[in-house]
């Protein structure tokens, strides 16, 4: 398709879009009286119109039924979680067995790593990539100290050649071979929050198994963004947030993801609790732990509802409209704005420059871009007309076009105001 930066042009590819409606279904915060443009939907997701239902649901539950509310509530408590595991298991491409929600990302790849991170004398090494999100970072580090190595010793971080923004496959796979029997645990971002480089999930995970390691995955940044496939690829183990491109509230719940080969593994540990204890027996109050089968089996405590509700009004959303449907507008929508972008560093003899890749494979709903010569007063002229972006020192600005909020006409007055910006 060739594309004109042009507002009719933007109209008319919005008038084409079978989404569009959805834009509607989400509460924008107003600049000047205008709904902004977001583009921070990587970093949390607007509040769905129909979350509100969901929480008022449980508020009215509790009111009214108080703790009958675990069994005889519209959505009963006690499995309130198990409503999760059809429409979760679609957006991640998993078996409903092998999906659960539970406490917060971080934590839950402590909890996972409790698991898949068993390191010996001779095979203990942790591959990541380099420059990972500093609290994966920080949970790597600490989970490889806990367990008596040195993270100088046991963290390999996979470098970015000199020169690139990005990650190049063949270094990952390289670099599995060489640390080969030391490596216990591959475990990256599927997609890369600064750049918004999307690594190919399918082929590191077997690679790490070639060298008899397993294979995790952070999906922060991929869970209702990019096409999963994880039973099929035959990942260990996943986790992600649900309050950035899911749209599940802030600081709002996790998602997991454990494989089904292991569900019956007795010798992997777990910290376990009563929530991931055998469902029918649960509330005999039995001394021994004897786990749901799946990932329900990982669960601790009794879940936090109020929480769960937005999470769940989301999956419902997601679960509507289908992840293929999604992608085809994402990949559209980001193209659009990757042309409006360079149209307008043309306009105003600029030199931006895309740090994102550029192969359709390798990229989803971000573009990362260095704005050369701007400084931190264009971030704040663009907040100032209803832009809402995302601005890494020194001159990084982050834009995430959600398909499901953003319109292509959003993209085209963007253009413009960035052009405004620049210019004045
Ligand atoms: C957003 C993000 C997190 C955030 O972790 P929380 O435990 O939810 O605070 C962690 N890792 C990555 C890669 C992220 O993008």
């Amino acid at each position: 398709m060739t594309f004109q930066n042009t507002k009719a042009f933007a109209k008319e590819l919005d008038q084409k879009d079978t989404l569009s409606r959805y834009k509607n279904e989400f509460i924008f915060p107003k600049v000047n009286n205008k709904d902004v443009i977001y583009f921070t939907g990587n970093s949390l997701g607007l509040q769905p119109k129909l979350t509100k239902s969901y929480v008022d649901e449980v508020m009215n539950d509790w009111a009214n039924l108080a703790v009958e509310g675990h069994f005889y509530a519209n959505k009963p408590w006690w499995d309130y979680h198990e409503r999760f595991a059809n429409p979760l298991s679609k957006i991640v491409g998993a078996l409903p067995s092998e999906v659960t929600v539970m406490n917060t990302l971080t934590v839950n790849l402590h909890l996972l790593m409790v698991s898949f991170y068993r390191p010996t004398a001779k095979r203990y090494k942790i591959l990541c990539e380099a420059k990972a999100f500093p609290s994966d970072q920080y949970m790597i580090q600490s989970q490889v100290q806990f367990h008596g190595f040195h993270p100088n010793d046991a963290i390999v971080e996979i470098q970015r050649r000199d020169g690139e923004h990005n990650i190049r496959l063949e270094d990952v796979l390289s670099k599995i071979e060489e640390v080969g029997d030391a490596l216990a645990l591959v475990l990256i971002g599927g997609v890369n929050y600064y750049t918004g480089q999307v690594f190919d999930m399918k082929t590191i995970t077997k690679a790490g198994h070639k060298a008899g390691a397993f294979v995790g995955w952070d999906l922060a940044h991929a869970a209702g963004n990019v096409k999963l496939d994880l039973h099929e690829w035959d990942v260990d183990f996943a986790a992600w947030c649900s309050y950035k491109y899911m749209n599940s509230g802030p600081g709002n719940a996790s998602g997991c993801f454990i494989h089904e080969k292991h569900h019956n593994n007795k010798d992997l540990h777990r910290f376990a609790g009563w929530w991931g204890h055998n469902k029918e027996r649960r509330f005999k109050m039995e001394p021994v732990f004897d786990p749901v089968q799946g990932a329900d089996g990982w669960q601790i405590s009794n879940l936090p509802i109020l929480s769960l509700a937005p999470y769940l009004a989301s999956v419902a959303l997601f679960d509507e409209i289908g992840m293929d449907a999604l992608i085809e507008k994402r990949n559209l929508i980001t193209a659009y704005l990757e042309f409006v972008l360079y149209e307008i560093s043309k306009e105003v003899g600029g030199s931006f420059e895309i740090i994102t890749p550029k192969n359709k494979e390798e990229r989803a709903c971000q573009l990362s871009v260095y704005l050369h010569g701007e400084g931190r007063s264009l971030f704040e002229y663009l907040m100032k007309n209803g832009v809402i972006t995302d601005w890494r020192e020194p001159n990084v600005i982050r834009l995430a076009p959600v398909p499901l909020y953003c319109s292509f006409e959003d993209m085209y007055e963007f253009g413009q105001i960035l052009k405004a910006g620049i210019s004045t």
